[in-house]
This record gives C-alpha cells, structure tokens and sequence, in this order.
C-alpha cells in the first residue's frame, strides 16, 4: 500500500468528491488505450488518465492528460 492521501487542486480549485464532499484523495494512473477506443480513432485514449480516489467513498474521478 501506502498510497499518499492528501488534499489536491485543480487549477486552483479545492477537489472534493461530488457523492461525498470528502476532501482527501489518493491517486494512481490508468492507461486509457482500449483497442475498442483506438479503433474509434480516440488516439487521446492511448495516454495515461491521473485518477483521483476519494479516501473516504472511494469514487474515483479521471483526468485526461492535456
Ligand atoms: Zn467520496
């Protein structure tokens, strides 16, 4: 384990947990290429998603890379 949990921005907004206001995230990557996807020609699914986990609910939220 020990993923770090802690308060995160996003472009200088507080993230919060839309189910559960919770404030307190930790994160992992996920890649996004599904051959269904790039079949599609989503080639942005071929990047790697920050995902941010909410500590206490556990819903988890993706960021596409810019
Ligand atoms: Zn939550």
């Amino acid at each position: 384990m020990g993923e770090k949990v802690q308060e995160y921005k996003i472009k200088g907004h507080q993230l919060t947990c839309p189910v559960c206001q919770g404030t307190l995230f930790w994160t992992r990557k996920s890649m996004l290429n599904t051959r269904g996807l790039t079949f599609l020609g989503m080639d942005w699914a071929n990047k790697a998603a920050d995902n941010y986990v909410c500590d206490n609910c556990g819903y988890m939220m993706w960021f596409l890379p810019k």
